[in-house]
């Protein structure tokens, strides 16, 4: 299988727009189209995400990101020097108030091949789990196994979905706070079942980016508080950490997102990925090699907090 190539070309011809929503500049626009565009080429080439052939089964749920990410694939897919498919999926989960046309009108308007699977799992989780308890572990549980029959079905071999750049921090934090775990959100995996691959060709992009997309396009969002639940209140509580570390210190969420590509086994603690028992000395100079006593200096722009500071043995 080829992969694509979707970086650099990727958004370097953005299509002519419309005048912008909401009196963002067009010259803007054109703009948050091309950088939404290159991230996502980018992320695809980076990690090999599509290649040649694959049909590529994208989640919606009717969120701005999920939407987000359809649009760009589809722009991406008319560009791609490769052939591949989508088939835009959503699961009807029969809750409260869903609103079950707009999915399909939209997507019969886009002229995409897409599917809406209809199962009451709302019913099910609510039977199922005492009220007041978290219903969200059975509800994804229910859900996953859903969509990977939908996907098997649909002769799909790739999930795409639309987690971004702030979700995979977002989580990582959350596995740091409550799991103990150095452990984020994987751009590409193999599905729990292993007959999948997973995608999230979203990695590389801003939420803020996503927000003003879905803006300018005039989505038509479905709420995602349907259900009721509030299990998601921790993750809240983490971005909220991370848009007021990143509003006080501009860059912060770059370099944090940029250590999770740059991981320096040898400086962490866990035995398995770095012999430490059996470390000997090499007698052999390394430049790159740890220089334990010297001060270790951070750069910080100038007039930032933490400007110049230099931690000993860091
Ligand atoms: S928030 Fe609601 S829809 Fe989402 S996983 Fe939890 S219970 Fe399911």
């Amino acid at each position: 299988m080829t992969a694509i190539s979707f970086f650099p070309e990727a958004g370097a011809e953005a299509s002519p727009l419309g005048p912008a929503a909401r009196g963002r500049p067009e010259r803007e626009t054109l703009k948050l189209e091309k950088r939404l565009c290159r991230q996502v080429g980018q992320a695809i080439a980076d990690f090999n995400m599509i290649e040649e052939g694959d049909r590529v089964m994208v989640c919606l749920s009717g969120g701005k990101d999920s939407y987000g990410l359809l649009d760009v694939l589809m722009k991406l897919q008319a560009r791609a020097p490769v052939r591949f498919e989508l088939v835009a999926v959503n699961l009807d989960q029969k809750q409260p108030g869903f609103p079950a046309e707009v999915l399909p009108n939209y997507l019969a308007n886009l002229g995409i091949e897409h599917h809406i699977e209809t199962q009451d799992t709302y019913s099910i989780v609510k039977a199922k789990i005492p009220e007041g308890k978290t219903t969200c572990s059975l509800c994804s549980r229910l859900r996953r196994g859903i969509l990977y029959s939908v996907a098997r079905r649909l002769k799909c071999n790739k999930i795409a979905l639309g987690h971004h750049r702030d979700d995979m921090l977002q989580t990582f934090f959350l596995n740091m706070f409550f799991g103990g775990k150095l452990k984020g959100m994987p751009p590409k995996l193999t599905s729990d079942n292993g007959e999948f691959i997973v995608i999230r060709p979203l990695a590389y992009v801003d939420e803020r980016d996503l927000v003003a997309w879905a803006d300018h396009r005039q989505f038509p969002i479905i709420p995602c508080n349907l259900c009721g639940s509030q299990e998601n209140l921790q993750r809240q509580v983490v971005g909220d950490m991370l848009r007021d570390w990143q509003k006080k210190h501009p860059g912060r969420i770059e370099n944090m997102f940029a250590a999770l590509q740059n991981v320096v086994p040898s400086h962490l603690m866990d035995a398995s990925l770095h012999d430490f028992k059996h470390l000997k000395a090499t007698g052999v100079p390394d430049e790159d090699g740890d220089k334990a006593f010297d001060e270790e200096s951070f750069a910080a722009p100038v007039g930032q907090p933490f400007a110049g500071v230099s931690l000993v043995g860091a």
